[in-house]
């Protein structure tokens, strides 16, 4: 994502895609890295600075919630010496559009001083846990001095601290992954037209509805 975004910056990203793994899974060095290699591919690996070493145990939206090692401080270092990038995905994993602004800014912040203290790297990334952002975090974001951060949605039609990504899953076959690569984008344009209007709809409906006590 480092070298798309100054590629952007220069007018000079034509025919290139930011290849992002969320979390920092131990199957991002013992098993990705090997097939990036292979292809000549770098990418971006997004660490959560606070759990380093330990295992996902936050809240997941999978039904069994999947338990998976995180990678450690070493690790990571080993992740930099293969010619990948690391950037931060918060300290807890935390839903951030769920927080007081103090919280936003500390979960952003700290992340990336810790990532610079344990692996000696500038770390100029940032991506939301579960791709999910609004107008406070993506603030934080940018007040805290990262060159660009990754989402999902859409939030205006170009921001680099809200940067849009495709989520690739295991179930993603060769056509499944080649026609999301056609529809997606023009999906992302048409949700982020129709979604503040869905929201405000949902907003209205819920104040309407009585409430149980
Ligand atoms: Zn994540």
């Amino acid at each position: 994502m480092r070298d798309l975004h100054k590629a952007v910056s220069a007018g000079d990203a034509q025919g290139l895609v930011g290849l992002t793994f969320d979390d920092a899974y131990d199957d991002f060095l013992y098993t990705a890295i090997p097939v990036l290699k292979k292809f000549d591919f770098s990418a971006t690996v997004f660490v959560v600075a606070g759990m380093l070493g330990e295992s996902n145990t936050w809240k997941h939206m999978y039904n069994p919630e999947p338990r998976k090692r995180l990678l450690t401080a070493e690790e990571l270092r080993e992740v930099l010496s293969q010619g990948m990038e690391v950037g931060a995905h918060s300290m807890t994993h935390i839903e951030l559009i769920d927080l007081f602004e103090e919280q936003i800014y500390q979960e952003v912040s700290e992340s990336r001083r810790l990532l610079v203290e344990a692996l000696g790297t500038a770390v100029e990334g940032f991506c939301y846990p579960y791709g999910r952002s609004d107008q406070a975090t993506v603030r934080a974001v940018r007040d805290e001095g990262y060159h660009y951060a990754c989402g999902v949605h859409r939030l205006t039609d170009k921001d680099v601290h809200n940067l849009p990504r495709i989520p690739v899953s295991d179930e993603d076959g060769a056509l499944r992954f080649a026609a999301k690569l056609r529809v997606y984008s023009q999906f992302e344009k048409f949700r982020a037209i129709v979604h503040p209007y869905y929201t405000r709809l949902k907003t209205a409906r819920a104040r309407s509805e009585p409430k149980l006590s």
